[in-house]
């Protein structure tokens, strides 16, 4: 007879609460998108995170406070910059892990240019951590001189081989590990992606195009700080891309491969026509913290609706703030800024049930 496990009920926690978010509006988000660093090793020409030079970002003992007073989170998203330039990435895990008693998973993006076996060493304490899943987007944006051109670091793609070789044989020890590629298509790589998975299958041969998360280049004024930028590819190419990327991905049975299907789905409905595919979940199901604690409704939107720093660490009185309520309305008049980026599209997808079929 199968036993539920804790790990199966925070996943059904987690899926439940989502589709509750078709009928009504949560009492608390249960996805965090924090940026716990701007530092970045990389040079990329798509984004100019890499050029802020942050100072006074949040402390260990600030986000502890922060973890302890909101422990409703069951999916929190670690981004950056790179992430793996916080030394205290491990407590950072963990301070989220003692508080959100309902936390299923983390995810994390790696620009792999950190020395890959503290990386690895890292991933593996989280993996230790008992988290019920990790998922690990080691971002990879073309073949090996297209990737290093893109990222402005030579060398950067052979090390993204190397800590994706490095997932999989952590993989064998631990099963609460999945990590993908992450490809984010931009005027750079258009139409490069089948030559950029036959160089990565030169190194790892058992990739097949389900090892990649496929995004667009996006541009925003809060996070990637980049609306100076020109990255985006025509549309067609764009579209054609992704109709091929979708033809050769294999077949899946799950919740995720499901979602993933819809993302990538409306993805390409998101490139035609620049306006958000489906009814946003900004500030309902999900919320972006910056670096300095600032709050904001997603990474797309520079609309600041409060800072944990003037609330003790407290996301209540900014959540039922009257600014929270104003962007609320400006997302139901349909008046947030277009976007569909993974960060912010899966609880939109879930808490649109329809979205599956339409
Ligand atoms: S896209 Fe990622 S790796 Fe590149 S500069 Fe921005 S934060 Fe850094």
């Amino acid at each position: 007879m199968y036993t539920w496990t804790y790990m199966d009920r925070k996943f059904i926690g987690l899926g439940m609460t989502a589709l509750r978010n078709n009928m009504t509006q949560l009492r608390h988000p249960y996805k965090l998108t924090f940026s716990i660093t701007y530092r970045c090793q990389s040079r990329c020409l798509t984004c100019n995170i890499w050029e802020m030079k942050p100072v006074n970002e949040l402390t260990l003992e600030e986000i502890r406070q922060f973890a302890a007073k909101n422990p409703h989170f069951r999916w929190i998203e670690l981004t950056g910059g790179e992430p793996f330039l916080r030394q205290d990435i491990v407590e950072i895990v963990k301070a989220f892990i003692g508080a959100s008693k309902n936390l299923y998973i983390i995810t994390m993006p790696t620009n792999s240019l950190s020395n890959d076996g503290m990386i690895l060493e890292k991933v593996e304490q989280i993996l230790q951590t008992g988290i019920p899943k990790l998922s690990i987007t080691v971002s990879l944006d073309g073949y090996r001189e297209l990737h290093d051109k893109i990222r402005g670091i030579p060398g950067n793609f052979d090390k993204a081989m190397r800590v994706f070789k490095g997932l999989m044989e952590l993989r064998k020890r631990y099963k609460n590990l999945f990590f993908v590629f992450g490809y984010t298509l931009s005027k750079y790589n258009q139409g490069m992606f089948a030559k950029t998975v036959e160089e990565v299958r030169r190194e790892i041969p058992e990739v097949s195009y389900n090892d990649f998360h496929m995004n667009v280049g996006q541009v925003s004024e809060v996070y990637y700080n980049n609306t100076n930028l020109d990255i985006k590819a025509p549309r067609e190419e764009i579209s054609k891309e992704i109709d091929e990327f979708v033809r050769n991905r294999r077949f899946r049975l799950g919740a995720i491969p499901a979602i993933e299907g819809v993302f990538l789905k409306k993805l390409a409905r998101y490139v035609q026509t620049g306006k958000t595919p489906i009814k946003s979940r900004s500030l309902d199901a999900s919320l972006f913290l910056d670096s300095y604690g600032n709050v904001f409704p997603s990474i797309m939107w520079g609309r600041k609706i409060g800072s944990i720093r003037e609330t003790n660490y407290d996301l209540e009185p900014i959540w039922k703030s009257n600014d929270a309520e104003d962007v609320r309305r400006l997302i139901r008049e349909g008046k947030e800024p277009g976007n569909w980026t993974a960060c912010e599209a899966y609880q939109s997808i879930v808490g649109d049930i329809k979205s599956f079929i339409v």
